[in-house]
């Protein structure tokens, strides 16, 4: 009876090693080196900054305002954006536009992109489809909490100045 008490407190010293476990997860790690080293080209890894992956479309980036053909935005200053935002992290100040058949402007457009959750919300809310998430940017990187908030002539930088991540 004792021998058994022994011999069952024995196996739970070992087991409380996890050995068989490390054994497992060794086995998993030299699997996948002798893979790699066979066939380095299949490595999933990217070399990022050198290599930036290539996001699937509709991947939701950077917003950026829709110029009309003159570079002005082709926003209304609507709200709808702003009002639908969960995040609240959009400014908007509206102008009376001197064409008298656009009503208004945004004299002041900023989006706080620490505080939006990049939803969409915006995109599918704007009326006149002002205010898109295609600008292809997906990494963000600043020293000041200020220069995450994008203002108007930034959002307005046309697709191909924003095609280059940063
Ligand atoms: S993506 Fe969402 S959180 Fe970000 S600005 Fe648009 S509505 Fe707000
Ligand atoms: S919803 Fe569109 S038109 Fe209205 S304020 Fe936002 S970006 Fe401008």
């Amino acid at each position: 009876m004792s021998l058994k008490v022994e011999r069952v407190q024995g196996d739970r010293g070992v087991e409380s090693f996890y050995l068989w476990n490390v054994v497992q997860g060794l086995a998993v790690t030299v699997r996948h080196a002798v893979t790699n080293l066979r066939a380095p080209r299949a490595v999933q890894t990217t070399n990022y900054p050198e290599e930036k992956k290539v996001m699937p479309p509709g991947y939701r980036g950077k917003h950026r305002l829709v110029p009309r053909p003159d570079g002005s935005p082709k926003c209304t200053a609507c709200m709808m954006c702003a009002t639908v935002c969960p995040a609240r992290c959009i400014n908007i100040e509206a102008g009376e536009h001197p064409d008298p058949t656009i009503e208004k402007f945004p004299v002041q457009f900023d989006i706080d992109l620490l505080k939006c959750v990049f939803c969409g919300y915006c995109v599918e809310a704007c009326p006149v489809d002002a205010i898109r998430m295609d600008s292809g940017v997906y990494t963000f990187a600043e020293f000041n909490r200020s220069d995450f908030v994008a203002h108007k002539e930034q959002l307005l930088a046309t697709l191909s100045q924003w095609a280059e991540p940063r």
